[in-house]
């Protein structure tokens, strides 16, 4: 789960943030000051992925802030929140690192896709490390094999043919196998932003694909929900049981 830290001195914004951050299934961890955001940044672990960080905070600035965070995390996104709108605090706060700028009183669905574009990113750049596979015309998991090619797939005696958008989801879940996949991130990649797909329509295709694969599709081994997130498949889950 991705994990976002909300500097705010304010108690109605920073329960305000942190209610909304948790509906997007984000694990939110709220400090009233700059130390204590550095505090709770240095301990963090697994770390942080985002900060959201109110500028006007009493003793230390968010500015301070966010020089401080700097020389310890070049990496994290911060994404800065000021009541301020003149120009030259805006040139003063990516001077000292702040990554995006939003001035209250903010949208909130603004907001909520800024934040999830940071997040989006910041777990890509996390993965490098975590090579994707390559995906194979032809690949086998558990009792299945997938035939991509003819858009087959059989399990012990049956064959299943699948949709074009059937097999687009299974090559993503095998190309990610064991990596946590959040609904919005397969609605970028999967459905390339279609507003026609929603949350909804993303789980009725992955109950079609447990059907398939699934000796239990009640109890899923391979295509396991993450909650308040999405999914993650597993190629071979007795491996993951044993570790
Ligand atoms: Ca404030």
């Amino acid at each position: 789960m991705m994990k976002i830290l909300v500097v705010e001195d304010e108690e109605n914004i920073a329960k305000g943030l942190r209610f909304n951050f948790e509906q997007e299934g984000y694990q939110v961890s709220l400090a009233e000051d700059g130390n204590t955001a550095l505090s709770l940044h240095s301990d963090a672990s697994p770390p942080f992925d985002l900060i959201v960080l109110d500028l006007m905070l009493p003793e230390m600035s968010g500015y301070e802030t966010c020089r401080q965070l700097r020389r310890v995390d070049t990496d994290i996104p911060v994404l800065a929140l000021t009541a301020r709108t003149l120009a030259e605090d805006k040139a003063q706060a990516f001077d000292c690192g702040v990554d995006q700028y939003m001035t209250k009183p903010f949208a909130l669905p603004e907001l909520l896709s800024r934040v999830r574009n940071l997040v989006d990113r910041r777990r890509r750049t996390l993965e490098q490390g975590h090579a994707t596979r390559p995906v194979e015309d032809s690949e086998s998991f558990g009792s299945v094999r997938v035939d991509f090619g003819r858009f087959e797939l059989h399990n012990g005696d049956q064959v299943h043919s699948l949709t074009t958008k059937e097999k687009e989801l299974l090559r993503y879940f095998l190309q990610y196998d064991d990596v946590v996949l959040s609904r919005s991130r397969l609605q970028s990649d999967v459905w390339r932003d279609s507003t026609e797909i929603t949350s909804r329509s993303i789980d009725n295709f992955v109950m079609r694909l447990r059907k398939m694969i699934e000796v239990d599709p009640g109890n899923p081994q391979h295509l396991v929900s993450i909650r308040g997130t999405g999914y993650r498949f597993i190629r071979d889950p007795d491996k993951n049981n044993r570790n």
